[in-house]
């Protein structure tokens, strides 16, 4: 099944359009354009039909799977179905064709709807203060180390290190370093979560921060969070939470409640944009008092004009700020559509998003846990983390059960992460899933099981339904060949 190129479906003389012939005079082309700038041949253009053109790009787009196409079990990236007027409304005329050097005057609506789109995040994450300039979730996690490093020096003691858990997704050692700090590792304990012990150990007057994902990367409750923070503060350092897995938390409980300075958002995985299609994400950036003073410039800000009306401006008066993290204000698309969400669905609605999310990832955990090794049996939050320990012994590798699953039209969950899980499988449904959907992942995990006893080779030599089998990664990464040559 592989479709071919627009170039290759081409025969010379097919057109994909009918325009009458032009009424108005002809002028010399070479009259308005000189001589030497024209064509000699005509540009080798695919000469093909309206027909031809839909058809090709309707086949490409069921080519690979896709959120629209069916379940995208991703664990930590949040692949949710995401409603599509918000694609509408980001794409309104009146947002679309601003332009960033124009006049504030002339940019007051988008200017109210980042504003309060920063009240809403401010209050679903318990923050004082926010920015939304960082473009995805690490350029937030730098922002926020950058920041700490700024605190630190203002109170006139630079602190060098900063402490992550073994579970960390992998942008956090990577900002880390990146923002100019070293890494500590912190051990989990028994039950998947910081060893508070171990962390009371690796604290000292150098470390600058804790940084944390809460819930963890194993869909686990951070239960002891009050007295991390406080062993954190105690120590003059400061509380980072990476919120990109916010799904299982909204309008059920605040980081900023549980004593964290600083959170990032992943709009591009909770409000209404699917992550990992390679477009443009956001990861705004709230904060407590005390580390307000070095956000980001500009900020976007309101106050009430000689008329009495509320008016909204960039404020870049900022004197301790780290400075600019992004051109101009921050990809404006996807805040518009987390926007859209926010005030569709609304306090109760956000709510029900988490609750639903972690029933589903509960479900899918209690359904599987007789058929693949739970290493952390516990109820778990948005998600949850099978090892595939058992099925490895009989010859077959978590990799190969996620192959499998493409056969049955369904895509694989994240694979070999968190590290501290052999053979991991780190499976999140999310809300948007149906109970029926959820069953045919199940069904599909527990055939899968069945045949890794039965008959192993035919999850070995996994994927046979796809339009191509078994790729070589390495090669696919390393010889990436993405060009096409006319044959002449
Ligand atoms: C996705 C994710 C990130 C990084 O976000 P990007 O937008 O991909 O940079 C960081 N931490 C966790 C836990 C994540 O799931």
């Amino acid at each position: 099944m592989i479709e071919k190129l627009l170039f290759e479906l081409s025969s010379p003389g097919r057109k994909g359009f009918s325009l009458p012939l032009a009424d108005v005079p002809a002028r010399d082309v070479e009259e308005l354009i000189p001589k030497k700038l024209l064509r000699e041949n005509p540009p080798a253009l695919p000469e093909v039909s309206e027909v031809d053109v839909a058809r090709h790009f309707i086949r490409l787009s069921i080519l690979n799977h896709h959120v629209d196409k069916g379940c995208y079990p991703l664990g930590s990236c949040t692949m949710k179905y995401n409603p599509k007027i918000n694609e509408t409304l980001s794409r309104l005329p009146r947002f679309l064709n601003l332009h960033p050097y124009q006049p504030e005057d002339t940019l007051q609506g988008a200017l109210n709807l980042m504003f309060e789109l920063g009240e809403y995040l401010k209050e679903i994450a318990g923050m004082d203060q926010i920015t939304l300039q960082p473009a995805a979730g690490a350029h937030g996690e730098l922002t926020g180390l950058l920041m700490i490093n700024a605190f630190h020096r203002r109170n006139k003691k630079p602190r060098s290190k900063v402490i992550i858990p073994d579970s960390a997704h992998g942008t956090n050692p990577a900002s880390v370093v990146t923002a100019g700090f070293s890494t500590i590792q912190v051990k989990s304990n028994q039950k998947g979560l910081v060893d508070v012990e171990e962390l009371k150990r690796v604290m000292s007057e150098e470390v600058a921060a804790l940084m944390l994902t809460n819930p963890n990367t194993l869909g686990l409750f951070e239960s002891q969070i009050l007295e991390i923070s406080k062993v954190v503060r105690d120590a003059g350092a400061l509380l980072y939470m990476d919120g990109a897995n916010l799904n299982a938390m909204m309008g059920i409980a605040r980081p900023g409640d549980m004593g964290f300075d600083v959170v990032h958002f992943n709009l591009h995985k909770t409000f209404s944009t699917p992550h990992g299609g390679g477009g443009p994400g956001s990861g705004p950036l709230g904060v407590k008092e005390n580390l307000a003073p070095f956000l980001p410039v500009p900020m976007v800000a309101k106050r009430i004009n000689r008329k009495s009306l509320a008016e909204y401006y960039l404020d870049y008066k900022r004197p301790l700020s780290i400075g600019r993290m992004h051109g101009f204000y921050g990809n404006f698309g996807v805040m518009v559509k987390a926007y859209a969400y926010i005030r569709q669905i609304g306090a109760k609605g956000l709510r029900e998003v988490s609750e639903n999310a972690i029933i589903n990832a509960n479900y899918l955990k209690e359904n599987l846990k007789d058929y693949y090794n739970l290493p952390y049996d516990d109820v778990c939050q948005h998600e949850f983390v099978l090892s595939g320990v058992k099925q490895r012994e009989k010859g077959v590798k978590t990799l190969d059960i996620a192959k499998r699953l493409l056969d049955f039209g369904l895509h694989a969950p994240t694979v070999y992460f968190p590290l501290i899980v052999p053979e991991a499988l780190m499976i999140e449904p999310t809300e948007t899933e149906s109970k029926e959907s959820l069953d045919e992942f199940i069904k599909a995990m527990i055939q899968i099981a069945k045949e890794v006893e039965e008959n192993p080779e035919v999850v070995k030599s996994a994927p046979q339904n796809t339009p191509v089998t078994r790729l070589d990664d390495g090669k696919a990464a390393r010889e990436l060949n993405v060009r096409w040559k006319r044959q002449e």
